[in-house]
C-alpha cells in the first residue's frame, strides 16, 4: 500500500498519521509532545518522533513526509522563515529532516494545509475558490484560488488574522493595532467574557468573576459556558461574532469566494458564532459577492492540518 506521513507540528504536540492519496487516514495517530525550548532541541525532538512514526507505520512503507506548522514557509516549501509558536527563524527544516530520516520532506503552513484538506475531503470538497479562517489562540488563514493554494511571492500570503478591523484598536503581536486576531481569537473571547465578569445582568451568579479571579477564564471555558447558554459567555460570543463579521465582509468583497470555512477551537461555538456573522455579512458586504458565499464551520477538526500536510506531500511525490 502506498502512503505518505502527514505531520501536524504544534507548539504543544506533534501528531503523525499515514495518509493515502485520497486524503484518508489509515491508522490511529501517533502523538508526542513538542520540545520548543530552542531550535536544536526542537529539531532533535521532531527527528525522534518521526523515527518512531516511521517504525510504527513501517508496514505502510511511507514514501514521503508532509509537515504542517504555524508560520511562513518559503523557498519552494523547504524553509521555515518564521513561526509564532515554534523556535524556527529561517531554519531549513526540510533539509535537516531529510538528512536524518532519508525520506523526502515537504513543508506547508498549517492553515494552508487545513484548507487543502477541507477542499479535498472536507466541507469544501470540490470547490475551487475558498477562504479558510482558523480561530484559535491566534487567527490563521488560507486562500484557495481556482483550486490552488495562493502563497504570494514569499510564501507569506493568507495572514488574514492581521487584516485590520478596528482602526487604533488593541495592539497585536505583529506590531499593528486592531487586527482581526485581537477580536476573533480564543484570547479575544476570554477578554470579552472578562469585561462582563461581575455584571449583575450578564454574570448573575459570578461564575465569570470567580474564574477571572483564579485566572481560569480562557477561550475554551467561555466557549463551553456559551454553548450551555450562560448569559455573559453568550454575549461575549456574540460580540466576537460581529467582529468576525467585519473581517468576513472584507474577505467576501476582496475575493468573491464560493465558501469561507471557519475552523479552530472558537468555531466549536457553531451557529452561536456563525449565524450573527452571516447576518453581518448579508447586511454589509457587496452584491453579488455576499449572495454567492456560504459561510460554514470546518468539518475535519484537529486532523485537518495533518491530512493537508499529507496531501501536500502527495502533490510533490505522487
Ligand atoms: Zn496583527
Amino acid at each position: 500500500m502506498s502512503v505518505v506521513l502527514g505531520v501536524d507540528v504544534g507548539g504543544t504536540k506533534v501528531a503523525v498519521g499515514p495518509v493515502d492519496a485520497s486524503g484518508a487516514i489509515l491508522a490511529p495517530l501517533l502523538q508526542e509532545p513538542s520540545v520548543v525550548s530552542d531550535t536544536e532541541s526542537f529539531v532533535d525532538g521532531l527527528v525522534e518522533t518521526l523515527r518512531g512514526a516511521i517504525g510504527q507505520f513501517g508496514s505502510f512503507e511511507p514514501k514521503a513526509i508532509g509537515l504542517a506548522c504555524a508560520g511562513t514557509v518559503d523557498e519552494a516549501r523547504r524553509l521555515v522563515v518564521t513561526s509564532p509558536n515554534l523556535p524556527l527563524r529561517r531554519v531549513p527544516l526540510a533539509e535537516s529532516l531529510q538528512a536524518s530520516l532519508g525520506l523526502q520532506i515537504v513543508l506547508e503552513n498549517d492553515a494552508n494545509a487545513a484548507l487543502l484538506a477541507e477542499a479535498t475531503v472536507g466541507v469544501a470538497a470540490g470547490l475551487r475558490d475558498v477562504i479558510l479562517l482558523t480561530l484559535g489562540t491566534g487567527v490563521g488563514g488560507g486562500i484557495l484560488i481556482n483550486g490552488r493554494l495562493y502563497r504570494g511571492v514569499g510564501g507569506g500570503a493568507g495572514e488574514l488574522g492581521h487584516t485590520v478591523v478596528c482602526g487604533g484598536g488593541e495592539l497585536c503581536r505583529c506590531g499593528a493595532r486592531g487586527c482581526l486576531e485581537m477580536y476573533a481569537s480564543g484570547r479575544a473571547l476570554a477578554r470579552f467574557a472578562d469585561e462582563r465578569a461581575g455584571s449583575e445582568v450578564e454574570d448573575p451568579d459570578r461564575v465569570l468573576a470567580r474564574m477571572s479571579e483564579r485566572h481560569r477564564l480562557d477561550g475554551r471555558t467561555v466557549g463551553r459556558l456559551a454553548t450551555r447558554g450562560y448569559p455573559g459567555a453568550l454575549s461575549a460570543a456574540r460580540e466576537l461574532a460581529i467582529w468576525l463579521g467585519r473581517g468576513l465582509v472584507s474577505l467576501v468583497n476582496a475575493f468573491n469566494p464560493e465558501m469561507i470555512v471557519i475552523g479552530g477551537g472558537v468555531a466549536d461555538l457553531g451557529e452561536i458564532l456563525l449565524e450573527p456573522a452571516r447576518g453581518y455579512v448579508r447586511e454589509k458586504a457587496m452584491s453579488p459577492n455576499k449572495d454567492q458565499v456560504q459561510i460554514v464551520q470546518a468539518s475535519l477538526g484537529n486532523s485537518a492540518g495533518m491530512v493537508g500536510a499529507g496531501l501536500v506531500a502527495w502533490e510533490v511525490c505522487g
